[in-house]
C-alpha cells in the first residue's frame, strides 16, 4: 500500500529521474577537491545565491554549525530565535562543539525577532560579557515568508553594531517561489545562507552553505572537523542538481497543495487552521483526539503526527488526490464519533 505521508517534506524518496542522474554522476575524491559533480553544486548554487562560493555538506544542521563556527570563536554569542532550529532542534551544538553561546530572542507570530529586542541583546564590549558577534535569521520559519523588509532591517541592524549575519534557509527555495523572487535577492542582505536539498526540492540527502571566499574556507575547515569531508559525493551532489533543475518551480504545487488541505480541513467543525504558508498547515486539534484521530489515519496508510498544534507539510511525494484523501479520513474519523 502506498502511504500518505504529511509529516514532513524530508521523507520524499528520489524520483527515477534523480536515480538515473545519480547513477550517471561523474564522481572523485571530493576531500581531495577532485569531485566534479560536487564542484558544479557548489558552483551553481553560489551563483544562484548570488554569493562567491559554496560547500557542500551532508545535512542542514552540519551546514548551520560550520556556518556558525566560521563566523563566531571561542566566547562569541549569536543571536537567534527561541523557535530556530539553529538554536532549538540541532542538539545544541554551536554550544556543545563551537563553543559559542547563543542568546534567544523570543520569536514574534511571524517568525521575525522584534528589532527593539535584538538592539537590547546586543552586549557591550565589556569582558563581562559574551562578544556578541553573529545574527541568525531563518527562512522560512515554521512555513512563513519573513517580510523582506523585515530582513533589510534587522541585518542593517546587525551590520550597524559589527554583527555579520547567518540564514539558515532549508527552505529558502520555498520562500523564493512563494514570494516569486529570486533566490539571489532573499540571500543578498545575509553573509552565509545554509539551504537544505533533502526538504522540499526533494534530494535524499544534502545542503549547501554559500558566502565569501573567505568565509567558505573558514566553514571547509570545520566540516572537516566535524567528520562531513565526503569522497565520492558527486553521486549525492548529483541529486541536488537534478533537484534544481526539476524540482524548483513545482515547490509551487506545494504550496497550492497545503492551500487545498487547509481550506479542506477549514471544513470540519472539530478543527481550527492556525495558519497556512508555504507547504506547511498548522491545525489545533482538540487534546482528546490527537491520539485516536493519527491511529485512525495510520490504518488508513495516512502518516501525520496529530499533536493540539499539528504541522502538516506537502512535498513532492503527496498530489491533490492524497490531499483529498486525507481530508476526507479526517472528515470520515470525526463523522464516526
Ligand atoms: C531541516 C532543517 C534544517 C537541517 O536539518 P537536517 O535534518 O540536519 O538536514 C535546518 N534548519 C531548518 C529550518 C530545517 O527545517
Amino acid at each position: 500500500m502506498r502511504l500518505i505521508d504529511l509529516r514532513s517534506d524530508t521523507v520524499t524518496r528520489p524520483t527515477p529521474g534523480m536515480r538515473a542522474a545519480m547513477a550517471a554522476a561523474e564522481v572523485g575524491d571530493d576531500v581531495w577537491g577532485d569531485d566534479p559533480t560536487v564542484q558544479r553544486l557548489q558552483a551553481v548554487v553560489a551563483e544562484r545565491a548570488g554569493k562567491e562560493a559554496g560547500l557542500f555538506l551532508p545535512t542542514g544542521t552540519q551546514s548551520n554549525l560550520c556556518a556558525l563556527m566560521a563566523h563566531c570563536g571561542r566566547g562569541d554569542e549569536y543571536l537567534v530565535g527561541q523557535l530556530a532550529h539553529t538554536y532549538k532542534y540541532e542538539g545544541g551544538g554551536a554550544a556543545v562543539l563551537g563553543s559559542i553561546q547563543p542568546q534567544p530572542i523570543e520569536n514574534a507570530e511571524d517568525g521575525s525577532l522584534p528589532l527593539a529586542k535584538l538592539a537590547a541583546a546586543i552586549k557591550p564590549q565589556d569582558d563581562h560579557f559574551a562578544r556578541t558577534r553573529l545574527l541568525a535569521l531563518e527562512n522560512t520559519i515554521g512555513g512563513k515568508v519573513l517580510p523582506a523588509s523585515y530582513v533589510a532591517e534587522a541585518t542593517a541592524l546587525a551590520r550597524s553594531r559589527g554583527l555579520s549575519t547567518h540564514l539558515d534557509g532549508a527552505r529558502l527555495c520555498n520562500a523564493a517561489v512563494a514570494s516569486k523572487a529570486a533566490l539571489a535577492g532573499l540571500a543578498a542582505p545575509f553573509d552565509s545562507v545554509s539551504i537544505c536539498f533533502s526538504k522540499g526540492l526533494g534530494a535524499p540527502v544534502g545542503s549547501v552553505l554559500v558566502g565569501s571566499r573567505a568565509l567558505i574556507e573558514r566553514a571547509h575547515r570545520w566540516r572537516k572537523v566535524l567528520g562531513g569531508g565526503m569522497r565520492q559525493s558527486g553521486i549525492l551532489a548529483a541529486a541536488c542538481l537534478y533537484a534544481l533543475d526539476h524540482h524548483y518551480e513545482r515547490l509551487a504545487e506545494d504550496h497550492a497543495n497545503a492551500e487545498r488541505l487547509a481550506a479542506g480541513l477549514a471544513q470540519i467543525a472539530e478543527l481550527k487552521v492556525l495558519s497556512r504558508a508555504t507547504n506547511m498547515v498548522y491545525l489545533q486539534v482538540p487534546e482528546r483526539h490527537c491520539a485516536p484521530l493519527e491511529s485512525w489515519l495510520k490504518e488508513r496508510g495516512i502518516l501525520a503526527q496529530i499533536f493540539p498544534a499539528t504541522r502538516l507539510v506537502t512535498h513532492l511525494d503527496v498530489g491533490a488526490g492524497d490531499i483529498d484523501g486525507f481530508v476526507a479520513a479526517v472528515e470520515d474519523y470525526f463523522a464516526s464519533r
